[in-house]
């Protein structure tokens, strides 16, 4: 028989969580051990040099054992590293002991015991320092340490090498159970990936692109893709990368997004390829409330039945399923959750450890709250890909992402709440409470601060009262406010961590009066580097990635990476791009004159096509006070109001009927739910006319903005009010033109537009911009229409049209 031996990696750490994890679901509220990032380092590297000199701290241990299954051997590596060993003299005997330590917030006084994962992983680096160093008994300490008053507990234990090595035995050979399951896969896997062919045929320029992207894998650098409409981003990055998967370059790729109809893409081009018999495993990350059982996410065992004894029915069904199933869609995830009673939206975390593809959220990879900690809390780089989509999206998220928030009300209001019930959770609000008030009294309007002083200890003080408390009086976990200030000051104290020159703290008042403090990270750039260092290579792409040179800053990108502009294969006759010059969103200029103008264009645009169409203003006030003059335009107007409702949003969109009967017009805002992520195919969508720059309102946060990047020597206006604007212009233009068989129009209504600083952040396939007056449209319009339409652009295989 043949012998196929394969070397499987996986710490320390990973392992004991994965194996032995036990018992109820918790959620926030049982705060195992919540370690802020920075904190928890410090007091890690304090305890080690009070260690002493024989204190040997941060020692990397390993350990290889060989697995033997149906012909097939397993090397199973775990490493990881000791937080400390030391020496003490026990009678005769030196004992040799390792160290575990632990920062947490709760009261020491209050734990009876450690950790049964904590003890776990002490044990599995014992058995390896005593094996290398043939010692017959080693000892094991767990050391708690409150990150606040900085006391110290230590539970100790002292272990026999043959019973740890009994232990440690059992331990592998459960996991080995998953690692052949695993092993079996990806062999399958990367035969199949390595015989996978391009699924279409290529669009000019397309080949060329997914190389780009494949040497961006192999070099191990980032790349920034300006793709426009018609590349097929989706297959074009995912093959690739897939491909060098296949090679074993690759182990997992993170498909990320900004929005479901992206991400929706995604799956169906990955569907696609399994449907012609590609080996590939993807699972679509969905949010906790979508999945939920309950009608609103409780997870404490007494409020959710599936929270209860979860972890010890979890990896029965995680194994029930990976032998059954490939294609981990949200229905499949949810009957297995349902068949062995446990949580779907954990189910879907654990199931992403199994997974090649990893559909989802930004969050997912680059929140520091919410980022899966069980592929990025190593240090270590990873062969992961990252394939980030709607790129253009991730430096404001990524910014928002790193930012915190605090509302001096919020602590009153959790306090009054708490009442009698917790004196010393109410003095720890107190001290938060009394922090903001001093600053309230510093601020009249608006203020720059340099730091939060006193805040940042009083809000561990308060995190560290949570747990106890809430174990005490268990149905403050269902108080909103009370477990929304918990996150939001975990939050807050976590991005303290990472308070460098990127931010700005300052305090203000909400409309309602509110106080407000908020962390402000100006430049997301390093934050986001901290994750690509755990990653092989990363792609950025979007439709509207320009200026591409100031994204590829903003994301992090250094002299190295790579940036590339995809050719547009999209048949230039298809879309006609024109300009009106006397027209202006600037408030000087705004009056009933100016809309009346803007009215004008519109329906001298309309009156060229019965079809559907839609205008983008730069605000729901311009919008309103344009439509207030519409009374009597020959076209239906549909209009769009603020906060609409999900089922709204459908019925506005049903309306851009195919092949309409009458001329619509919806009337919407330029970076509004109809701006950006809408698919109006073909002619549900003929036309874009877009009223000024989108430039954001001058406001104290876009001064600020300004201030910082003219200080850091760049166009500050540029950071904060032009290329953020001129996004919003791009995809709302980006509307009319979906697939290659689009066809249609873009009017540009501003002055603006024809100013070279504006107009050098078109994507070349708008240019030149052919300027209009009023009357000159009808006739451009008409030679457009009236062009023969055009052979479709590029064959593709029947019945299986490219996705985006
Ligand atoms: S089913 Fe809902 S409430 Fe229950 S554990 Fe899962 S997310 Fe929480």
């Amino acid at each position: 028989m043949e012998i196929r031996e394969t070397e499987v990696k996986i710490s320390v750490r990973s392992l004991v969580e994965f194996i032995l994890r036990h018992g109820d679901l918790t959620g926030a509220a049982g705060l195992p051990s919540v370690e802020a990032m920075q904190l928890g380092a410090r007091i890690h590297r304090k305890l080690q040099r009070l260690g002493g000199p024989g204190y040997e701290a941060e020692v990397p241990l390993s350990h290889t054992t060989i697995l033997i299954r149906e012909g097939r051997t397993l090397a199973v590596k775990v490493d990881g590293r000791a937080d400390g060993i030391f020496t003490v003299q026990d009678g005769e005997e030196k004992l040799a002991w390792i160290d575990e330590i632990k920062g947490i917030y709760q009261e020491l006084g209050s734990l009876s015991e450690p950790e049964s994962l904590h003890v776990a992983q002490a044990k599995c680096y014992a058995y390896m320092y005593a094996l290398e160093k043939e010692l017959p008994r080693i000892g094991v300490r767990i050391t708690y340490c409150n990150m606040v008053s900085e006391d110290v507990r230590y539970f100790e234990q002292v272990c026999d090498f043959a019973e740890l090595s009994v232990w440690y035995t059992d331990l592998l050979a459960e996991y080995g159970k998953w690692a052949f399951l695993q092993a079996e896969w990806k062999d399958g896997r990367d035969a199949s990936m390595r015989e996978m062919d391009f699924p279409f045929a290529y669009r000019p320029g397309q080949k060329e692109l997914a190389m780009d992207v494949y040497r961006t894998v192999l070099r191990e650098k980032k790349l920034f893709l300006q793709a426009p409409t018609g590349v097929g981003k989706t297959i074009s990055t995912l093959f690739p990368v897939l491909k060098s998967m296949g090679e074993g370059l690759t182990e997992k790729i993170f498909y990320l997004t900004a929005k479901t109809s992206t991400r929706l893409v995604a799956e169906e081009t990955l569907r696609l390829l399994e449907a012609r018999g590609n080996l590939v495993r993807s699972v679509s990350l969905t949010a906790k409330d979508k999945t939920c059982v309950l009608e609103k996410p409780d997870c404490n065992p007494e409020a959710c039945p599936r929270a209860k004894g979860h972890y010890d029915r979890i990896n029965d069904a995680l194994y029930d399923l990976l032998q059954k199933e490939q294609f981990l869609s949200r229905e499949v995830i949810l009957a297995y959750a349902e068949k062995h009673q446990v949580c779907p939206f954990e189910m879907s975390l654990d199931l992403s450890l199994f997974a090649d593809v990893i559909i989802g959220d930004y969050n997912y990879v680059f929140d520091p709250t919410v980022y899966l900690r069980r592929f990025f809390q190593n240090e270590k780089k990873q062969p992961y890909v990252l394939l980030a989509d709607e790129a253009h999206n991730l430096p404001d998220r990524a910014r928002e992402m790193f930012s915190a928030d605090l509302y001096k009300e919020d602590f009153l209001a959790v306090k009054r709440l708490v009442g009698a019930e917790g004196k010393r959770l109410c003095r720890a609000l107190e001290r938060c409470n009394r922090d903001l008030l001093a600053l309230k009294r510093e601020c009249e309007e608006f203020e720059e601060i340099d730091s939060v002083g006193a805040l940042e200890l009083h809000l561990a003080e308060y995190l560290g009262e949570c747990p106890d408390f809430l174990d005490e009086h268990p149905r403050f976990r269902a108080e909103e406010a009370f477990m929304q200030l918990f996150f939001d000051a975990r939050h807050f104290l976590e991005m303290c961590g990472l308070l460098d020159e990127h931010y700005t703290i300052y305090t203000d008042y909400t409309s309602e009066g509110h106080f407000h403090l908020r962390l402000q990270c100006m430049d997301p750039s390093k934050n986001l580097q901290r994750t690509y260092e755990k990653v092989r290579s990363a792609v950025f792409f979007s439709a509207t990635l320009l200026p591409v040179n100031y994204y590829k800053e903003q994301l992090g990108g250094t002299e190295e990476d790579y940036a590339v502009y995809a050719p547009s294969p999209f048949d230039p006759a298809r879309r006609l791009v024109l300009g009106a010059s006397d027209v202006s969103s600037r408030y000087k200029e705004r009056g009933e004159g100016m809309y009346r103008r803007i009215l004008g264009y519109v329906r001298e645009t309309v009156a060229a096509r019965k079809g559907n169409y839609m205008v983008f203003f730069p605000s729901y006030q311009m919008l309103e006070e344009t439509y207030a003059l519409a009374e009597g335009e020959p076209y239906e107007i549909l209009v769009q109001r603020a906060h609409m409702k999900e089922e709204e949003k459908e019925a506005f969109l049903r309306a851009f009927e195919r092949d309409p009967e009458v001329t619509r017009v919806g009337f919407c805002v330029m970076g509004g739910i109809f701006g950006e992520g809408i698919d109006l195919t073909e002619d549900r969508l003929i036309g874009a006319l877009i009223v000024g720059t989108g430039l954001p309102k001058v406001c104290n946060e876009q001064e600020l903005f300004r201030t910082y990047y003219a200080r850091m020597g760049k166009d500050g206006f540029d950071y904060a009010y032009r290329f953020p604007g001129m996004n919003k212009v791009l995809q709302s233009g980006g509307r009319v033109i979906r697939t290659m068989k689009d066809r249609g129009v873009i009017l540009l209504m501003d002055d603006r537009f024809f100013q070279a600083r504006y107009e050098s952040l078109f994507p070349r396939e708008w240019l030149p911009v052919n300027r209009v007056r009023p009357g000159e449209l009808t006739e451009r319009l008409r030679e457009f229409w009236g062009r023969k339409e055009p052979e479709e652009d590029v064959p593709e295989i029947p019945g299986e049209e490219q996705p985006e």
